[in-house]
């Protein structure tokens, strides 16, 4: 059986790593053909967008998915004509608009922070006005790790935010003063089976996600964040993996966005859960059961930021995993990351500090 899957990043090497136990053969869609895809399987080289290309990989395979949530839904909608094509278009063009994301978030219940559509100055002054400084603004689309927003504490930047950022459709939201950011990573299969990771923990700094600890072991937070995770994925009938993340506010969970895709911060469940988000979102598409989401240890996740550590100092941590994606090293690029998993809370917090030191300034 052969799975496409459109770009050819880390989460896509990831994938085929994990499926090459269960017989998968893999190709990739990317517009560079150095993309660490190509080092686990053949890469269709052209734009996620372009039809040729697009039908070169539909025709390739059986199966499509996607690693990469900006794929133009247009390509998706192509290519579903001529082969199953999950997790579902809908839940990416949803995904892709912070908007359709948080009025979804809404209309299922879902708590949010409050929030506003801004498409002119004056429309952005009366948010600010409705909504309160504190606040964020934000382009609806093609934001990521902490790209397109400003920050508003007050009645002097809304001029500037919205000259920086006001050529795109806006979101404004009021800014949560979080304890902390959490994140639910869970399965559904295409025969309707739901499975979720535990609770994860998110420490970002410049808007890029540096580390995660899991699990975190928090049963009522657990219980609501499955509860939401539910509702999503039944909203879409989705087959594959899915990520929510959330803001915690007094013990309450604010959702702040969804991947449609294997993300992140799931990466700690290759080495640190029964069955990785990997090969569960293989199994979610393909129709197979899905694999056990417990945790073996506890867990740190911490992403290789523009440089990576020393290989043999990180491998001579006991319980750590190494990952180089043979990505270039570039300022705040994501180039590799490492696991570690431990017996206990305190041993992986010591273990974690040992690793933090070895990382490059
Ligand atoms: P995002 O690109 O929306 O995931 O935002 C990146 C990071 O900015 C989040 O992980 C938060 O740390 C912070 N952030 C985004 N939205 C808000 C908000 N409404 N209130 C407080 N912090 C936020």
């Amino acid at each position: 059986m052969r799975i496409g899957v459109i770009g050819a990043g880390q989460l896509g090497r990831m994938l085929a790593l994990a499926g090459y136990p269960l017989a998968l053969q893999f190709r990739f869609l990317d517009a560079s053909e150095d993309s660490p895809g190509g080092q686990v399987g053949p890469i269709i080289t052209g734009a996620f967008d372009d039809p040729a290309s697009l039908e070169r990989l539909a025709a390739a395979v059986d199966l499509v998915t996607y690693e990469f949530e900006n794929v133009p839904v247009r390509a998706l909608q192509q290519v579903a004509t001529t082969r199953p094509c999950l997790p579902p278009v809908e839940a990416l063009r949803v995904s892709q608009d912070r908007l359709l994301e948080k009025q979804l978030f809404g209309d299922l219940g879902i708590p949010t922070p409050p929030f506003r559509a801004v498409d002119s100055l004056g429309g952005l002054r009366t948010a600010v006005a409705e909504i309160g400084l504190p606040c964020v603004l934000k382009t609806r689309r093609l934001g990521y790790d902490g790209k397109g927003q400003r920050y508003l504490r007050k009645a002097s930047d809304v001029q500037p935010a919205w000259q920086a950022l006001g050529a795109a459709p806006l979101i404004l939201e009021g800014f949560i003063a979080f304890e902390r950011e959490v994140s639910i990573v869970g399965a559904r299969s295409t025969r309707g089976e739901v499975r979720a990771y535990p609770l994860v923990e998110n420490m970002h700094r410049d808007g890029i996600l540096r580390v995660s600890r899991a699990p975190l072991r928090h049963a009522s937070l657990q219980k609501a964040a499955e509860r939401h995770l539910r509702r999503v994925l039944d909203h879409f009938d989705y087959a594959g993996i899915l990520t929510i993340e959330f803001f915690v506010r007094r013990g309450r969970l604010i959702a702040n966005e969804m991947a449609p895709r294997v993300h992140n911060s799931g990466h700690w469940t290759i080495e640190g859960a029964a069955t990785s988000q990997f090969e569960n979102h293989l199994r979610a598409i393909l129709g197979l059961p899905l694999g056990d989401t417990r945790p073996v240890g506890h867990c740190a996740m911490v992403n290789f930021i523009g440089a990576l550590p020393p290989r043999d100092k990180v491998l001579a941590i006991p319980g750590a995993h190494y990952h180089d994606y043979g990505k270039a090293p570039r300022p705040g690029r994501k180039i590799g990351h490492c696991t570690l998993v431990a017996a206990t809370a305190t041993e992986r917090e010591r273990l974690l500090r040992r690793l933090l030191r070895l990382l490059p300034r």
